[in-house]
């Protein structure tokens, strides 16, 4: 898993899902719904077709163009791990290969009869631990034990493991070339409003979560009472949690969250929590300064290890350990973990056994599976495409920055320094990951993953001290996905993306600039976005925008958290929050604009033939509403509400485009219509 803060993501990876194969033409009229008129609802009238022809699998909680494709990835990936285990089973896999240890991972996920036969035993350890502690201190020491940690491989959510906050190496903010300490708020597994509101749904939320926890506890062998009081009593506490968490919208501010401070001071902080000792239990090899992202959450933390009794705590820890391994572990475990995915995203059906363990094989082992991937699935012609549509993106962007009004020249002067500076990462690595030093045994698929864990973990801390590593991936080739780091100044566009519908080799420019150009856009301009534009060319926190610019661009950034938080989703009360998806907000209207114009570039003097109907411009904006097409499970739809910094697709579509004035002009609208806004609440930036 990488890391969050710095970077943002052009879709959260939790609403990718699947089905069928894709279209084989560029945009086919079949999808569109051209009952509806484009300038009333734009996303309607490019996807209407298609969303009354599909609905969702029964192992699915949304279906859409990012799901899809993925699916289509994932089987390459299926074929890969499917191969390698048989060389394996045949005795061809060399010793020490990423064949034999790809080939290992999956067969030991797919042995349920070995992990049947292992029952609750991979977890003993942990729960003898726990049991052992008997003192506040021996809880804290806990937060920090590796013996409590991995198995899972993740995907179960609950942020710092089995602790209430995490502490790990990040990149000083205002040092891009050291990695230091970050410490962070977590410990949850609802989101911090399921655990506050006071409304049906979060009610509802909390009772089917404390059923979920007293039936997981009673498979680690508390007596039903037990565990009912239990799940209880944990419920009270992370609500406590929850309390002094801080919103994930004020957590998005990179000032407010830097806070760097020696470890001593530190522990001023926070008397009853050992930080030294914490950095030992992770085998750190030197020790850093820590940017404290939320004091105030850790001052609040400090009081509750104290007031909360040991023994409350210890069945939180149990409670958490269990969470995080459920799907590692026997039938009944995973069962009871697919019932609380059915709570929270709706999905009817599980996927199949050789789908999840392809996927966890690809989570562990990304760049020994990527590399095979790419060798089936991607050809250095496609690479060379791609970066010739990043670097047209670039110059576009360059222009625009050149040509806006608002903006002063000094502040020009750096911004274009900060784009020429960009990263570029495109397709896969030039060098791919040494797994020489991991060891995946035939065997305990909970022991597999707590090694991969472990090795990433020691990799991590392993960089502590010293300048972060610019050359790695953190995205592996296969995901379809693409991403902005401010740390970095880096933009990534794994090979899984560059495909259709985002980029075809046989689609008129037109579409492709719409598709992928505007995901190009995208990840650029969040070097841009509310939080991006507050790193500079080095990627270090450095307000280098005159006063006058940065008042210009909050005011403009303002009409888009105003508009978004006027957009609902499933209902009319569910409304998507304007200041949590600030940053993607502004990376769509940007990246459209930009991608626009890079179009236009493009097919300057060119014919310009209507294609099926359409002209250029037109299609530019088909291509961009297409890829957004999907259908989302209620439930999918409003947990992704409150956690994803992302917007729902429909207003993805529909948000940028009512403000730009080349949509208006490319279908003829009018003032007035639903698909233009007011101009004077028109956000322009870029
Ligand atoms: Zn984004």
């Amino acid at each position: 898993m990488f890391k969050k803060i710095l970077v943002a993501t052009f879709v959260a990876a939790g609403a990718l899902s699947a089905a069928n194969a894709q279209q084989a033409k560029p945009l086919n009229r079949a999808n569109l719904d051209t009952t509806c008129a484009p300038c009333t609802d734009f996303y309607e009238f490019a996807n209407g077709g298609w969303l009354k022809r599909n609905s969702i699998p029964p192992d699915k909680s949304s279906l859409g163009s990012f799901g899809i494709l993925g699916d289509q990835n994932q089987e390459v990936v299926q074929k890969i791990v499917i191969d390698d285990a048989n060389l394996v089973r045949d005795g061809e896999a060399k010793a020490g290969s990423n064949d034999m240890k790809i080939g290992n991972f999956y067969a030991a996920c797919m042995d349920t009869t070995a992990m049947e036969k292992a029952g609750v035993k991979p977890l003993k350890p942990a729960l003898d631990a726990i049991a052992a502690a008997k003192t506040t201190d021996d809880i804290v020491k806990l937060f920090g034990s590796r013996a409590l940690r991995g198995g899972g491989g993740g995907g179960r959510g609950g942020g710092g493991g089995a602790s209430p906050f995490s502490l790990g190496p990040q990149t000083d903010p205002k040092n891009s070339k050291l990695v230091i300490l970050s410490a962070n708020q977590g410990g949850l597994v609802l989101n911090r409003e399921d655990y506050l509101g006071d409304n049906e749904r979060a009610n509802d939320r909390r009772a089917k979560y404390v059923e979920h926890m007293a039936r997981s506890l009673e498979l680690i062998g508390e007596s039903k009472d037990q565990a009912a009081a239990d799940a209880k009593t944990v419920m009270g506490l992370e609500t406590a949690i929850a309390k002094v968490t801080i919103p994930q919208a004020d957590m998005r501010d990179p000032v407010a969250t830097y806070h760097k401070m020696t470890l001593a001071e530190f522990g001023k902080m926070t008397p009853h929590i050992d930080w030294q000792r914490y950095l030992q239990q992770q085998g750190a090899k030197t020790t850093a300064d820590v940017n404290v992202r939320a004091p105030q959450y850790f001052t609040a933390l400090d009081t509750l290890i104290t007031s909360t009794p040991v023994d409350t705590w210890k069945a939180y820890l149990r409670w958490h350990v269990t969470n995080g391994a459920m799907n590692s572990l026997s039938s009944a475990f995973r069962k009871e973990a697919f019932a609380w995915q059915k709570v929270t995203s709706g999905v009817q059906q599980q996927q199949s056994r050789l789908k999840q363990c392809a996927a966890a094989t690809n989570a562990a082992l990304g760049e020994a599976v990527g590399e095979q991937w790419i060798k089936r699935n991607f050809t250095p012609e496609a690479k060379a495409r791609a970066a010739k549509m990043v670097d047209n993106l670039v110059s576009a962007l360059r222009d625009r920055i050149n040509g806006l009004d608002w903006m002063s020249q000094q502040t020009k002067v750096q911004a274009v320094a900060k784009l020429n500076a960009f990263l570029r990462k495109v397709a896969y690595p030039d060098k791919w990951r040494d797994y020489s030093t991991l060891a995946i045994k035939p065997g305990s698929y909970y022991d597999n993953q707590r090694v991969v864990a472990e090795w990433n973990s020691e990799r991590s801390w392993a960089r502590l001290g010293k300048a972060p590593a610019r050359d790695e991936w953190s995205m592996t080739p296969p995901t379809v996905n693409a991403s902005y780091s401010s740390s970095l100044n880096q933009i990534q566009f794994p090979a899984g993306i560059l495909q259709p519908p985002f980029f075809d080799p046989n689609a008129d420019d037109a579409v492709n600039y719409g598709a992928l150009g505007a995901v190009i856009g995208h990840e650029m301009t969040h070097g841009f976005d509310d939080s991006g534009r507050q790193f500079d060319a080095q990627g270090i926190l450095r307000d280098w925008w005159t006063p006058e610019d940065a008042s210009k661009y909050k005011a403009a950034a303002q009409l888009v958290v105003d508009q978004f938080n006027g957009y609902t989703v499933v209902d009319s009360v569910s409304h998507v929050n304007g200041r949590l998806t600030l940053g993607e907000n502004i990376a769509d209207l940007g990246g459209l604009t930009v991608a626009y114009h890079a179009m236009e570039k493009a097919i300057a003097g060119k014919p310009h033939p209507k294609i099926d109907g359409f002209t250029p411009e037109q299609r530019f904006f088909l291509g961009w509403a297409q890829v957004w097409r999907s259908l989302a499970r209620p439930e999918q739809a409003l947990n992704s509400l409150k956690t994803d910094s992302h917007s729902p697709n429909k207003w993805r579509v529909n948000g940028p485009l009512s403000n730009m004035p080349e949509f208006k002009q490319a279908f003829g609208c009018k003032e007035g219509d639903p698909m233009v806004r007011p101009e004077s609440l028109r956000a322009r930036i870029w």
